[in-house]
């Protein structure tokens, strides 16, 4: 069930699980839930009172999986340059992969049509969190047959539960902060015009790669149409950095991009931590953390999205067995050393790091370098990246600084508060409406 107008409905006093937070990793548990059959009872709940599109997320994977019916653009290439000549570039492609990218809207539509169609899980938005604590009170009502362990204080009430998941988003330390605007704008061709530009099957992950007094910047280009992109103007900084500055500098990219005459139709824009402090287990029994709270960014990247999709098969897999839900499996020792090197020397060396990715993409095979992107390295691999890059600058990172480095973000916003400020820049307002019903939907094919 589907409800948006929260506010005038009170909640259930006690479910079997709640699930803080209707963003990607909490609709990607439910819709699990939901698509499923669980038989307990699922509340969602999301401070947000309707959905936008603030967001698009993208992600390698085969031509099919779970959400490949609203997969909005997938391209068999991806590019890291830094210059148009072919030299400056390497365009990457691996058999049976694809990078794509699914909207926002239709992610969380799709999401609510499944959650809509099932009598155990329900949604209701225009709920705030406020605390969460351990149900003392042996006199609770038991929830379906179990002993409610937590209580969890809302802007509508509290609620009992057995199990809760928190997907909020905390503030962090981190070694990196990635900060992004975006712009999604129809171009009419003009971004395939000139020599050596992007064609509509290649996507620029990192593209036009330079250092200045600001530290490293690149610009991610996906052609989403032959007449329209999504254009994203990124930094790594050692602090999270005003958006308002990102979105002029985007603005004057586009014009590099001969896209000044472009028409923006949507904006997107938010400081991802890399290198964040290690996850904490929740004080209160009965609570996991999950999505960017729970330890879902790649330190290295700061990509989460599939990340987020594994984890929630693997809570809706526990909970569906009757067990609790899982957190984000810990990450793997050495990966956790790569990464934390890799930024350490990213921060050392903001004006070494174009070099340093082009190195990757030049002398590194697609194979490998997307298996290390995709969390599925293997010791060749990790060797290979070693081998293509220079020892000294990485050298000198072996030690851990991280607890020196890192800086407190100064706020745990949710992502569209980002956006709200990106909107005080020249770049147009998203037309995007809210949506506060979910949209009719075809049956989905399941994950393989
Ligand atoms: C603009 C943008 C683009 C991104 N693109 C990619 C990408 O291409 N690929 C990729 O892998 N990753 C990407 N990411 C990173 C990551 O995938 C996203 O941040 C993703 O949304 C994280 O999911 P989440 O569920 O942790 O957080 P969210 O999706 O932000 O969900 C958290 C939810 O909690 C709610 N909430 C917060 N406080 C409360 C409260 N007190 N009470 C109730 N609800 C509350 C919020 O309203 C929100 O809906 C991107 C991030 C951003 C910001």
């Amino acid at each position: 069930m589907v409800d948006d107008d929260s506010a005038m409905r009170a909640l259930p006093r006690a479910v079997d699980t709640v699930i803080i937070g209707a963003g990607c990793a909490g609709l990607a548990l439910a819709s699990r839930l939901a698509d499923q059959g669980y038989a307990q009872s699922v509340l969602v709940v999301d401070a947000r009172h309707g959905y936008r599109d603030d967001r698009t997320w993208s992600f390698w994977a085969p031509p099919t999986h779970r959400l490949s019916a609203i997969v909005a653009a997938a391209w068999p290439t991806w590019r890291f340059d830094r210059g148009s000549s072919a030299a400056e570039r390497a365009d990457h492609r691996v058999p049976g992969l694809r990078y794509q990218s699914i909207r926002a809207i239709d992610y969380y539509r799709d999401a609510q049509a499944r959650i809509a169609a099932s009598t155990a899980v329900s949604l209701r938005l225009g709920v705030t969190v406020t605390g969460v604590e351990p149900a003392r009170d042996s006199g609770l009502v038991p929830v379906d047959g179990h002993a409610a362990r937590v209580l969890v204080h809302t802007s509508a009430g509290t609620v009992a539960a057995r199990h809760v998941v928190d997907t909020r988003p905390v503030s962090t330390r981190a070694t990196l902060f990635q900060c992004f605007v975006g712009a999604e704008v129809d171009h009419g061709g003009a971004l395939h015009a000139s020599p050596g530009a992007l064609d509509s099957a290649t996507a620029g992950l990192m593209s036009r790669m330079r250092s200045d007094d600001a530290g490293f910047a690149f610009t991610y280009v996906l052609p989403l149409t032959p007449t329209t992109a999504l254009v994203e103007l990124t930094r790594f900084s050692v602090e999270p950095l005003p958006l308002d500055g990102i979105a002029r500098e985007l603005n004057d990219e586009l014009a590099e991009l001969g896209l000044a005459d472009a028409r923006v139709v949507r904006d997107e824009s938010g400081v991802l931590p890399m290198g964040a402090d290690p996850v904490t287990a929740h004080p209160v029994p009965g609570v996991v953390r999950a999505g960017n709270g729970g330890g879902a960014l790649r330190a290295a990247t700061g990509y989460a999205f599939a990340r987020i999709h594994e984890w929630a098969d693997a809570a809706a897999a526990a909970m569906i067995a009757g067990d609790s839900p899982v957190a984000h499996p810990a990450e793997p020792w050495v990966r956790r050393q790569m990464d934390r090197i890799f930024l350490q020397t990213l921060r050392a060396h903001p004006e070494r790091t174009p070099e340093f990715f082009l190195r990757l993409g030049q002398r590194v095979a697609p194979e490998r370098l997307t298996r290390f992107l995709t969390d599925r390295a293997r010791a060749s691999d990790l060797l290979a990246m070693i081998l293509a890059l220079p020892f000294g600058p990485f050298l000198a990172q072996l030690p851990d600084r991280t607890a020196t480095l890192a800086r407190r973000e100064l706020r745990a916003a949710a992502p569209h508060v980002a956006t709200h400020r990106a909107a005080a820049t020249p770049i147009a307002r998203p037309e995007s409406a809210p949506i506060s019903a979910p949209a009719p939907s075809a049956p989905r094919e399941r994950v393989a």
